[in-house]
């Protein structure tokens, strides 16, 4: 079994993988380098296959047990993209890339996941298929979606699929997850409000774009407030709110808004995507402007299928213990793209303790290499323990 005192042998050299990831950080789809760097070292280890190039820069490996007589295909998924932030960590393995930084850990998923193929690649105690999926764009441009769209499921044939975040504020080793919604849908909108411009002396000769969107953005608070069950998720936030004069004299023509809309269920998803226009042209309509919505959906609600995620929590308890397990966590509102690939297959992901380091998205935040062992022996177990070599 993957004990996790195989993976404590491994940990400098994945930990050395981690940070050169982490010194050469790429945005969204152009994961050019790191995808390069993957798939060198899934050949390195002897996989049966790799391929690149699986939704854009998407990488995928495949490990076939001792056998293969079970059938089973199971999918464990590292997301690669870094964001367009400026490091401050100054730590030595820092990015070497101005403005771009690895703050989300994604670089220790992808060590993580390496680390397991290596040793599933060596050992091969299982009696079925791993199929080892590194997928671009998670931050931005939902890579998750692409490689569904480029047929990832079907293939490579997965029939149930994982995936692994890092949870700052977590103690190292610990696992939280829970059944159902356990991250938000995240749709977003833009507002064009149309008033009449002049002088800001002679306001009966104008249509004040700029009071027509303050009251918007106060009416649009009444949706979570007054048609959401207070006991559902539900978060509405205006984010930007631009009017096209920067003088003090001068009532602007325009004003663009911009916001976000997180969900935890379809119902509540059209509802506030039918709410929000409604009062959005309403309130136009009440002062006698008018407005155009531009609302765009993003990446659904990452559901957790329930089969899975007991599996995944007796997992959880192998690798760290009873008490370092929580299966009721609390749904976040942020949102996850993994969310495309459980649509399209049963799954469970949950979160791993990153210690108490700065938050995600944070210029000082920095990947926990302490959880190495932990996370791989979770990878390597999934696939030993779902797919048992028969009498193993
Ligand atoms: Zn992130
Ligand atoms: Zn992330």
């Amino acid at each position: 079994m993957a004990k996790i005192n195989r993976f404590a042998e491994m940990h400098a050299e994945i930990t050395a993988w981690r940070r050169d990831l982490h010194e050469n950080p790429e945005l969204e789809f152009d994961c050019f380098r790191t995808a390069g760097f993957v798939a060198e070292k899934l050949a390195d280890f002897g996989v049966d296959e790799v391929q690149t190039g699986v939704g854009r820069t998407g990488v995928v490996g495949v490990i076939k047990g001792k056998s293969t007589t079970s059938g089973k295909v199971i999918g464990l998924r590292a997301d690669m993209d870094a964001l367009p932030i400026m490091e401050t960590t100054g730590a030595a393995h820092a990015s070497k890339v101005a403005g771009k930084m690895h703050a989300c850990g994604h670089d220790g998923h992808m060590a993580m996941l390496l680390g397991a193929a290596k040793y599933l690649a060596e050992t091969r105690n299982f009696d079925g298929t791993v199929v080892l999926v590194f997928q671009p764009a998670e931050e931005e441009g939902g890579g998750g979606k692409v490689m569904v769209d480029d047929g990832l499921v079907e293939r490579f044939g997965i029939q149930e699929i994982y995936g692994m975040h890092n949870k700052p504020g977590m103690k190292v080793g610990e696992f939280a997850m829970c059944t159902g919604a356990l991250m938000a849908a995240a749709d977003q909108f833009t507002l064009h409000v149309e008033g009449k411009g002049g002088h800001a002396a002679s306001p009966a000769a104008c249509i004040d774009s700029t009071l027509v969107a303050a009251h918007i953005v106060v009416a649009l608070q009444s949706i979570v407030a007054r048609n959401v069950n207070p006991l559902d998720g539900v978060v509405l936030s205006v984010t930007s709110f631009v009017t096209e004069s920067t003088a003090y004299n001068v009532i602007p023509q325009r004003v663009e808004m911009r916001g976000t809309v997180r969900t935890l269920d379809a119902e509540n998803r059209v509802m506030a995507q039918a709410a929000v226009e409604r009062v959005v042209k309403g309130t136009a309509a009440a002062y006698g402007a008018s407005v155009e919505i531009d609302y765009e959906l993003g990446y659904p609600v990452t559901v957790n299928h329930p089969d899975q995620t007991d599996f995944a929590a007796g997992i959880a308890r192998n690798v760290s213990g009873e008490s370092m397990v929580t299966t009721d966590m609390p749904p976040e509102m942020g949102s996850e793209d993994f969310s495309y690939m459980l649509e399209a297959r049963p799954g469970a992901f949950v979160f791993i303790g990153n210690g108490d380091t700065a938050d995600w998205h944070h210029p000082d935040y920095d990947f926990n290499d302490e959880l190495i062992p932990a996370g791989c022996s979770y990878w390597a177990q999934i696939a030993e323990q779902r797919m048992p070599v028969s009498g193993g």
